[in-house]
């Protein structure tokens, strides 16, 4: 599994990796990162898990600390990635 923690003050490099919340027409909410899309699993007093929307087969996630920084992903997909497209009313789509 291809896994990666992020500590803010040594990665200058964050905002690249940064995932973005997104809402779709159906008025879900997700974090998108580089076309895969994460829902909620759970949340804690130390953060909260999103999972990939793929659930019955895939593993990944990613960990957002309860001011929804990014501190870890877990990147072993076992699918490709989906493209999005943002509408003008500021909500997504999937375009494939
Ligand atoms: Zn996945």
């Amino acid at each position: 599994m291809k896994r990666r923690k992020f500590f803010y003050d040594d990665e200058p490099n964050f905002l690249v990796y940064k995932p973005k919340k997104i809402t779709f027409v159906n008025g879900k909410s997700y974090y998108l990162h580089r076309g895969y899309t994460y829902s909620r699993a759970y949340a804690s007093a130390t953060g909260a898990r999103w999972r990939c929307t793929q659930t019955s087969s895939c593993k990944a996630y990613i960990r957002l600390s309860p001011e929804e920084r990014l501190e870890e992903i877990a990147d072993c997909h076992n699918h490709a990635a989906k493209k999005y497209l943002k509408l003008s009313n500021g909500m997504y789509i999937r375009t494939e």
